[in-house]
């Protein structure tokens, strides 16, 4: 029987395991690099206090606190939880963006942009579709 790795190695799946796991609209953004449409999300207008986790293996990606109204139509932060994500230069569609996964599992958050407010002044441009939320007592 094959030893079961507790350490903080990354979580891999088949595609088909994660498009079961996820779901269709889930999958396609997180496994795609899909875009959900903006205004359709349902952490966008959340204001609650606590986590913000991988909506594919519950890893904390960001924290209430850093959360801001950017207009956009995507939930946005200022800044991810320390090193929960991997950012990677993104070509694709004729732009060069940064693209913000989660580091434990690859799955696609979002992209990230220089045009943030203080203290970073970066807008992680982020999936609700990407994202599961755990709500805490305090803004920490
Ligand atoms: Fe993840």
């Amino acid at each position: 029987m094959a030893s079961v790795d507790q350490s903080d190695s990354k979580i891999e799946r088949s595609e088909a395991e994660w498009r079961e796991l996820l779901g269709e609209e889930r999958y396609r953004v997180l496994r795609k690099s899909g875009t959900e449409a903006p205004f359709s999300g349902e952490l966008l207008d959340n204001k609650a206090a606590g986590d913000y986790v991988c909506g594919a293996c519950g890893e904390p990606v960001f924290k209430s606190n850093t959360k801001f109204e950017s207009g956009s139509g995507w939930p946005s932060f200022t800044a991810p939880v320390g090193k929960a994500v991997e950012e990677i230069t993104d070509r694709s569609h004729g732009m060069t963006r940064t693209e913000v996964r989660c580091a434990k599992c690859e799955g696609h958050l979002g992209h990230v942009f220089p045009d943030g407010p203080g203290p970073t002044g970066l807008r992680y441009c982020i999936n609700s579709a990407s994202l599961g939320f755990e709500p805490k007592d305090s803004k920490e």
